[in-house]
């Protein structure tokens, strides 16, 4: 569970990476974290969806 609720229009993942320092603890000091990588080359493939007009 989510510290911090993701915002609209952010990506969880990142957000919950950014925010949990306690996912990029587990890693080795010169260890990258996978997901944050892939993210940052390819992109965030889904974003939590803005909630105007859906409703
Ligand atoms: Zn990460
Ligand atoms: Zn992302």
């Amino acid at each position: 569970m989510p510290a911090k609720p993701v915002p609209p229009g952010e990506c969880p993942q990142c957000w919950q990476h950014a925010h949990d320092k306690s996912i990029h603890r587990r890693l080795k000091p010169r260890e990258d974290c996978t997901p944050c990588i892939d993210h940052m080359v390819n992109g965030c493939p889904s974003l939590v969806p803005k909630k105007s007009r859906w409703f």
